[in-house]
This record gives C-alpha cells, sequence and structure tokens, in this order.
C-alpha cells in the first residue's frame, strides 16, 4: 500500500539555462528544427502574439498509459487561448508511444526522447510546442523532494506523470485533473516567459528566494517548494491556481492577452 503522508515535495522546476542565450537570442531562427531547440523562455513574444505566427500546434505525446486527463488537455488549451493571440487557432494532436523502459529520466534523456520523437516544428506561420508525459521518475528527484515537470527548452516541457499519478490516486490527495492542470500550466508560464524569464517584469515580483518564480504565493507561478505545502494546498481543491495580476501584465507587456 501507498503511504500517504506527505513528503516534502518540489512541485515543478526549471532547467535554467546559461552563457549563450545572448547569442542564440539574437541569431534565433524562426523555423525548422534548431528553432525549436532554444533555451527556455527565448520564445515568449513569439507564443503570445501573432505576429510571427499566427496560429499553434502542441504535440502531445505520452506512454501508453500516462496520458493526462481531457479536463486537462482542455485546461490547458484554454489557458493558451486565454493568454496568446493565435487567431488562427490552437490545436493538439495527442499520440501514444511505446515504454522507452527506463524508471528513470536525466533531462539529457528527455532531450533525447525528444529528438527521437518529435514531428513538429515551427513553420512560416505556425509555432510548435512539444509536450511530453513520462512513464518514469525525474533523475533529479531527492530524498527532499520530487520533480513533477521541466521547461527544458523554449518549445519543450515534461511531465513526470507516473509520479504525478502517485500524488493524486486517492481522495485523501490532490485531484488528478487539478495537479496535472497546474503543472502544465506552470511550466508552460515558464515557456511563456514567467518570471523575469523573457517577458520582462512591469513589477518587481520576482521570488528573490526561488528565482524565475513569482512572489505571489496565491499565483500558479509560484514556487511552492521544500515545505511541502504546494501539494497541502491542493488536496480539497477543485480548480488550479491562476496566473496573478502581476504576471499576467509581463505577459500583455510582451504581446499576449
Ligand atoms: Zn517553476
Ligand atoms: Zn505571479
Amino acid at each position: 500500500m501507498k503511504h500517504y503522508f506527505l513528503i516534502p515535495i518540489l512541485l515543478v522546476t526549471l532547467l535554467l539555462s546559461c552563457s549563450k542565450e545572448d547569442s542564440a537570442e539574437a541569431n534565433q531562427e524562426l523555423t525548422g528544427v534548431t528553432a525549436n531547440q532554444q533555451p527556455t523562455g527565448t520564445s515568449s513574444n513569439h507564443l503570445l502574439s501573432d505576429a510571427v505566427f499566427s496560429s499553434m500546434v502542441v504535440e502531445l505525446v505520452y506512454v501508453e498509459g500516462f496520458k493526462p486527463t481531457q479536463t486537462a488537455i482542455n485546461n490547458f488549451v484554454n489557458f493558451l487561448e486565454e493568454r496568446t493571440y493565435k487567431p488562427n487557432g490552437i490545436t493538439v494532436v495527442t499520440r501514444s508511444i511505446v515504454s522507452p523502459g527506463m524508471s528513470s529520466y536525466t533531462t539529457q534523456d528527455i532531450i533525447d526522447l525528444e529528438n527521437a520523437n518529435r514531428t513538429k516544428y515551427n513553420t512560416e506561420d505556425q509555432i510548435a510546442v512539444w509536450a511530453f508525459f513520462a512513464d518514469g521518475q525525474s533523475a533529479n528527484n531527492t530524498a527532499n523532494g520530487v520533480v513533477l515537470g521541466t521547461a527544458y527548452r523554449n518549445t519543450s516541457f515534461v511531465i513526470y506523470e507516473e509520479t504525478l499519478h502517485s500524488y493524486s490516486d486517492s481522495a485523501f490527495e490532490a485531484n488528478r485533473d487539478v495537479l496535472e492542470t497546474t503543472v502544465i500550466t506552470h511550466e508552460f508560464g515558464h515557456i511563456l516567459g514567467l518570471t523575469n524569464l523573457g517577458a520582462a517584469m512591469q513589477t518587481n515580483h520576482e521570488d528573490t528566494e526561488h528565482p524565475k518564480h513569482c512572489n505571489d504565493e496565491d499565483c500558479l507561478m509560484y514556487w511552492s517548494a521544500e515545505t511541502g505545502s504546494g501539494m497541502e494546498n491542493l488536496i480539497g481543491v477543485s480548480t488550479a491556481p491562476q496566473l496573478d495580476s502581476q504576471c499576467i501584465a509581463d505577459l500583455q507587456a510582451n504581446g499576449g492577452k
């Protein structure tokens, strides 16, 4: 039987990239494979506005048995429609793959899987997003916390769906739809440039203790880390946290709604 006392949870992580960011952004290609292999946050404007891309496609790939709920997918699309200008539409294409047979994934493993399986890349009018739902845990899990998702490239994120299941499979735990919606939209918030990650802050609301996260504890982009309070706060809750007005202002200033 699974224990259900709370262990400290690291709700989400963000892979902070370094060094070549400036030159990569300056020379960023708009279309083709390399256009989708840039640092997290660098496609903020291209995702938010329709200046370059008038539509968006999300390639949602899951290991058999680890598909997110339709409610979570619908909530994700609603989140995108609420915040981005894509007059020619937002499409989600879902597909399963057989298990890669790994119980633990490093970020490099996740990148390798994306490279081997991704089929959608930016085209002239359409920006493409890769979302992968894994059947194993993150290799970055520690005794002090687990990783439920990571935004690791400008248009790519992974959800550690097996781990997420283990925190949402009983009445004493978070609702599955709510937990999936929370982690998916939080990761996508990073890809949209939050917080101080490509969408310039209009007010100073970055959490100094947890860089690239919002300091409003009710905001979707709040980092509810080591204490386990993040998971606790979702128990008995029927809707995922929303972006606060400061994060929305940052998105609006960079071309979003
Ligand atoms: Zn985060
Ligand atoms: Zn916020």
